[in-house]
């Protein structure tokens, strides 16, 4: 059988080259190859022994997705979608800013979480990505980027597992992809610039503590069970006490000193001062009521669509809200809308695959760059 090489972290692929009768700095080597240079023909790999590379052809590929499309923003947004089988989808965008370039990655065809307010979460659950298709996420972007940009410096400076899928619900492929990112010999990226976000799976919180602390967001969007059972249904078997607990230990392996919660704005629903004062309570509550939690807020605008039955808070709301927050003493952000002109709700391009003439509708009606016009 072949072996894709985006599968293993650099533990995983000295492991594959002890078993072909090759020493770890061959490994090491391979590894930056692949995600440092990008490269995928063996016969590239020139500091390689000519008798490994033709080891390499017979059991070996550098195998990442193949992408569908790619959608460009005025103002620099770019999200592409790749093909993971089955009529599937997923998403994977990168947002530049001044300081910073940022990739948010998917990690599941679907999710099984079923957030009320997601797009995703209403597809309904296809199937868990392996550790090469949450990787060559980064691998792609990263190495094409880096040719439309004609440059051999990092582009990508921070990931987010924010895409589709719950991370925490994709353990085993998860963390050698994360390790991958982290290595200098891979993407060399902080641990504080990789980011996974989660809706709460409590045991699964602590595992990644233990084995590789990156920045954790946790994906709250209410401040009491009643309304979380009904926007994050996970939040039935892990309820906000048991999260909170988690958030806690969490802290004590974390390379921030904090939690971002992030909290998507729903009219009505969740977005009143009550439920601004709630929060507070839950993660500064009074003397004798519990111990804090020390975080920082992100504020989402809810990005509409029309199966969710929900409708976006007003910007005054948003702003009455964070302003609420922030007299408490919690820092809080309002995520900008990027890319509002590629952009559906995140997961419903991904979602309309299966209906190619709903995509190529919706193509047509954006500004879309098709794959091969497209520099790499
Ligand atoms: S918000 Fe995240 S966890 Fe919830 S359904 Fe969407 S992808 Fe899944």
């Amino acid at each position: 059988m072949t072996a894709n090489l985006l599968d293993f972290d650099l533990d995983g692929l000295a492991v594959f080259c002890e078993r072909l009768g090759e020493k770890r700095f061959r490994a090491t080597q391979l590894f930056r190859w692949i995600h440092q240079k990008g490269a995928q023909d063996f016969d590239q790999m020139s500091d390689l022994a000519k008798s490994l590379r033709e080891k390499l052809k017979t059991c070996a590929q550098v195998q990442p997705l193949t992408p569908i499309s790619r959608h460009d923003s005025a103002d620099g947004t770019i999200k592409w979608l790749f093909d993971v089988g089955d009529g599937n989808a997923v998403e994977t965008v990168f947002i530049p800013e001044d300081d910073r370039g940022t990739l948010c990655i998917s990690s599941q065809a679907g999710c099984a979480v079923g957030c009320r307010f997601c797009s995703t979460g209403h597809q309904g659950f296809s199937r868990n990505l392996t550790t090469g298709e949450i990787l060559s996420q980064l691998w792609f972007a990263e190495h094409t980027l880096r040719k439309q940009f004609n440059t051999t410096e990092r582009v990508i400076s921070n990931v987010v597992m924010m895409g589709m899928g719950e991370p925490l619900q994709n353990y085993s492929a998860l963390v050698p992809a994360l390790r991958s990112m982290l290595d200098d010999h891979g993407y060399g990226l902080s641990r504080r610039r990789v980011t996974v976000s989660t809706s709460g799976v409590v045991p699964m919180m602590d595992r990644l503590g233990e084995d590789c602390p990156v920045a954790l967001a946790v994906s709250l969007h209410a401040p009491t069970d009643a309304l979380r059972d009904n926007l994050v249904p996970l939040n039935r078997k892990y309820p906000l006490h048991e999260l909170m607990d988690a958030c806690r230990r969490y802290l004590a392996h974390a390379p921030r000193d904090f939690i971002t919660f992030e909290y998507c704005m729903l009219d009505g629903v969740n977005d009143q001062p009550e439920h601004a004062q709630a929060l507070i309570d839950l993660v500064k509550p009074k003397r004798g009521q519990g111990e804090p939690v020390p975080c920082k807020f992100n504020l989402i605008p809810f990005n509409p669509f029309p199966a969710s039955g929900l409708t976006r808070s007003s910007a005054a709301t948003v702003k009455a809200f964070a302003a609420q927050l922030s007299e408490a003493g919690i820092t809080t952000t309002v995520r900008k809308t990027r890319g509002d002109d590629i952009d559906a709700a995140c997961g419903q391009l991904a979602g309309d695959v299966k209906d190619r003439t709903k995509v190529d509708a919706r193509m047509a009606k954006q500004r879309v760059i098709p794959l091969t016009q497209v520099s790499s």
